[in-house]
């Protein structure tokens, strides 16, 4: 748009009206209430809500402790430990994440190249004692094998985006 016709628009205050012709459009529409947690508004395959960790079909953890999801973590939520297996394959022996930390950004799912660590559809979880706001890796691996099916559709369902 040139300078000209954003200085019209201006003058005019076309978006301004723009704006109060929507708010009267819904004004006079029914309200509606939803009446949650009954009813649940359509949520995106992208959703992040609480994490998971992944393994392969054979029963196999996913997660090669790369720790490139504990460095990209903008909150440096994520703290991992991991040593060498008799097979000679890295795997973690601590995978934590503190959930009070956590900005829900997803860099950690973006960034792991095994599909390990994923944030699954699940927003309502709480909290009873200090302390269970750190997810362990056994915890995380328990989710991960509970949603297994969400998880894998709603990455099919998204996976021409990525
Ligand atoms: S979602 Fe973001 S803030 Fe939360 S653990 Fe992953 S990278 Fe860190
Ligand atoms: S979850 Fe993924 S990114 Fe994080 S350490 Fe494991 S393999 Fe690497």
């Amino acid at each position: 748009m040139s300078k000209l016709t954003s200085w019209f628009r201006g003058l005019l205050l076309l978006e301004l009206l723009a704006g109060m012709w929507l708010t009267l459009k819904y004004l006079f529409r029914p309200k509606y209430t939803l009446m949650y947690p009954m009813e649940k508004t359509p949520q995106s395959p992208r959703f992040r809500g609480l994490h998971a960790l992944r393994r392969y079909p054979n029963g196999e953890e996913r997660c090669i402790a790369c720790k490139l999801c504990e460095a990209v973590c903008p909150a440096l939520a994520i703290t991992i430990d991991s040593e060498q297996r008799a097979d000679g394959t890295r795997r973690t022996t601590r995978y934590d994440i503190d959930l009070f930390k956590c900005i829900f950004c997803g860099f950690c799912e973006e960034s792991c190249p095994v599909d390990s660590i994923v944030e699954t559809h699940v927003l309502e979880y709480h909290f009873e004692n200090r302390g269970e706001n750190i997810v362990n890796k056994q915890q995380l691996l328990a989710i991960g094998d509970r949603l297994e099916t969400e998880i894998a559709e709603r990455r099919a369902a998204d996976a021409a985006f990525r």
